[in-house]
């Protein structure tokens, strides 16, 4: 489910913008503390793996050895200047490697990390790295000095370490990735971007003490960020439809004022609706529902509760006050033609065939919706209660006809009314 932008982007800017605040400040630090910060990035890399590993992102995990087969590169060789022919084209092949694997991870697909084989080739791309260090070793690195092709001497800017050729690369590996940051617009794909970014301010500032125990470090806590974002995506909104789940709905729940409604709303015969023109009409029209859902106005909030059941949360609202907003919810519902698209045909033969003899692919289609809603009141003042009320006023729109709203009190005032006919 595409996220905006701003949200994908503004934590990795954070991390970026620290970074910049602190660079340059580092020599201050205590010994004892600019040993840890050396060490972070092996910690904050360890993480990542651990996190990528639990939630199965290949991509994550294949940044975060990127990032710390370079950074123990780094430290083991390129720790005495690189006037050394050795150490200068072990910097430049670096200057390419980092960025080119950080590209073709950040355009792979996300496959996760069960298929081994699939892995074991990804991998692939990691293997420069061990036979760079071999080579530096050796010193059979120096003879290549004078065959690295010009644009690998030349200077992107006087006096700073990145060469046109990683610039040029630098470059388009960015404007890849933003691409590809359009159009799939997911946590991972910004941290990518993050990274992308970060590398050519690596090289180009690779004389600065303490420059790449920084920089690396931020490249795998932007890693961190989206990795923790996506487990939080997990966990609290529905992927079918891209709202909040069940679970931020009991999240909610916990901290709500003395004021409060809750709606429960339900797709009418839904079954009916999915038997007739397949599962797949059904999942679009819970998107297509969903989406109606979440322009509610009146401040309330729209959650996935389960199935074709959503559950609707106005704060400091009373039923009387909800209930317009739910009305124009219900109506502008029913008055919506849902346009199933051809592309989505059922699972199976006999349902592919009802789809089409019913007509269901190309032409508009109709839901309706029944809510119940209730406030919370003296005999029922916690959420659970509030929420089985309002379950109870959709259970009376349902048998009430359908496509209606009912509020919980006005069930009540009948029921009194009742008794009273009664006595
Ligand atoms: P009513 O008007 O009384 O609510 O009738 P209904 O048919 O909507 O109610 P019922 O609870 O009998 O059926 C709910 C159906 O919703 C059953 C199931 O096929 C469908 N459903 C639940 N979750 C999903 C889903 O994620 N995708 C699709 N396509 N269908 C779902
Ligand atoms: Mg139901
Ligand atoms: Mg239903």
């Amino acid at each position: 489910m595409p996220i905006d932008l701003v949200r994908i982007l503004i934590a990795p800017l954070l991390l970026l913008a620290g970074a910049g605040l602190v660079f340059g400040r580092l020599t201050t630090l205590a010994p004892d503390l600019q040993l840890l910060l050396a060490a972070l990035p092996y910690l904050l890399g360890a993480t990542n793996l651990l996190l990528a590993y639990l939630y199965n992102q290949s991509r994550a995990m294949l940044s975060a050895l990127n990032l710390l087969a370079g950074y123990a590169l780094i430290q083991q060789c390129l720790q005495s200047p690189l006037a050394e022919p050795d150490n200068f084209v072990l910097f430049s092949l670096l200057s390419l490697l980092l960025p080119f694997n950080q590209l073709l991870f950040c355009l792979a697909p996300e496959r996760g990390l069960r298929n081994r084989r699939a892995l074991a080739m990804k991998l692939l791309p990691l293997a420069p790295f061990a036979l760079l260090g071999l080579l530096w070793q050796q010193h059979w690195l120096a003879p290549w000095l004078y065959q690295l092709p010009a644009p690998l001497h030349e200077l992107a800017v006087e006096a700073r370490y990145l060469s046109t050729a990683s610039a040029w690369f630098c470059a388009v590996a960015l404007l890849l990735g933003a691409l590809v940051l359009h159009f799939r617009r997911t946590h991972a794909d910004g941290a990518m971007l993050g990274v992308l970014l970060t590398l050519p301010a690596l090289f180009f500032w690779f004389d600065q003490p303490l420059i790449s125990p920084l920089l690396f470090s931020t490249m795998q806590l932007v890693l961190v960020q989206a990795l923790v974002f996506h487990s939080h995506q997990l966990a609290f909104v529905d992927e079918l439809t891209g709202i909040p789940a069940r679970r931020a709905l009991q999240e909610q729940l916990r901290s709500l004022g003395r004021r409060y409604t809750i709606a429960m709303m339900d797709i009418d015969h839904f079954k009916r609706f999915n038997d007739r023109y397949g599962h797949d009409a059904g999942d679009q029209v819970l998107r297509l529902v969903a989406s109606k859902l979440r322009e509610v106005s009146g401040g309330g909030r729209v959650f996935r509760y389960g199935g074709e059941e959503f559950t609707v949360l106005f704060r400091g609202k009373s039923e009387e006050d909800a209930l317009p907003h739910l009305e124009q919810l219900r109506e502008a519902i029913a008055g919506y033609p849902l346009q199933i698209r051809r592309s989505d045909r059922p699972d199976d033969v006999d349902a592919g065939r009802r789809q089409r003899s019913s007509g269901a692919s190309g032409k508009p289609v109709q839901v309706t919706i029944s809510i119940g809603l209730c406030e919370r009141g003296p005999t029922h003042s916690d959420p659970d209660a509030v929420l089985q009320q309002a379950d109870k006023a959709l259970y009376a729109a349902k048998k009430a006809g359908r496509n209606r709203t009912v509020p919980s009190r006005r069930l009540r005032q009948r029921s009194r009314r009742g008794q009273s006919d009664f006595a």
